[in-house]
């Protein structure tokens, strides 16, 4: 999980997610962390995660301290958190429930690869990347630039964003600037 420290600069730990329920994801931290001032401080952290098949999900979204709640079914479920803080001390610890956020699923596995954008809690997705735009002359520069056989002909030619690596040599090379990045970033967009 990552947050941003009181000096601009960049954190990031390894931190379990100890509960999921209704679309919320619970971890909890000691009072006494950095970790725990800054997320504090900014109300947001965004987490990444990577398995042995080389999917990855990261999310970047808001957290609440619910202080103790939870707190009991957490060391239940999970019970080697009784040999971190035995006894009274999980008194110290405090809950965050990060309850709002977009994130995105992303497999380098095959190819092409693949990519599902997802958004949870009030969130409105924010499209991110590229997209082909109406001054479009069909040239075909992008089909043969993409190393991921992203782009599909038609008028205009069209990315498709589920194959998509976002890596711009499309908009690099298009001789009449047809193709668009997207805004990109977190944030309260129209844009679905
Ligand atoms: S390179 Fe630009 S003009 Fe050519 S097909 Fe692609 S988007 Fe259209
Ligand atoms: S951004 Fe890269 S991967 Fe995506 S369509 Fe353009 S060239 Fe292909």
């Amino acid at each position: 999980m990552a947050t941003v420290a009181g000096d601009g600069t960049p954190r990031i730990r390894i931190i379990d997610t100890m509960l999921t329920k209704n679309e919320k994801l619970y971890f909890l931290t000691a009072r006494g962390k950095d970790f725990y001032q800054e997320l504090m401080r900014t109300g947001q952290v965004a987490v990444t995660g990577l398995n042995e098949r080389w999917e990855t999900v990261r999310l970047q979204g808001r957290v609440r301290n619910i202080g103790h709640e939870c707190l009991d079914e957490i060391f239940e479920k999970n019970p080697s958190m009784n040999s971190v803080y035995p006894g009274d001390s999980r008194e110290i610890l405090e809950v965050f429930c990060l309850y709002e956020g977009q994130g995105e699923y992303f497999c380098l596995a095959g190819h092409p690869i693949v990519r599902k954008t997802f958004c949870f809690g009030n969130v409105l997705q924010q499209q991110k990347g590229y997209r082909i735009g109406p001054d479009c002359i069909g040239c075909g520069t992008c089909v043969s630039v993409c190393p991921q056989g992203a782009v599909e002909e038609g008028t205009p030619f069209r990315i498709l964003q589920e194959n998509c690596l976002h890596c711009g040599r499309c908009f690099e090379n298009c001789p009449v600037q047809a193709i668009i990045p997207a805004d990109g970033g977190y944030g309260d967009s129209e844009e679905t």
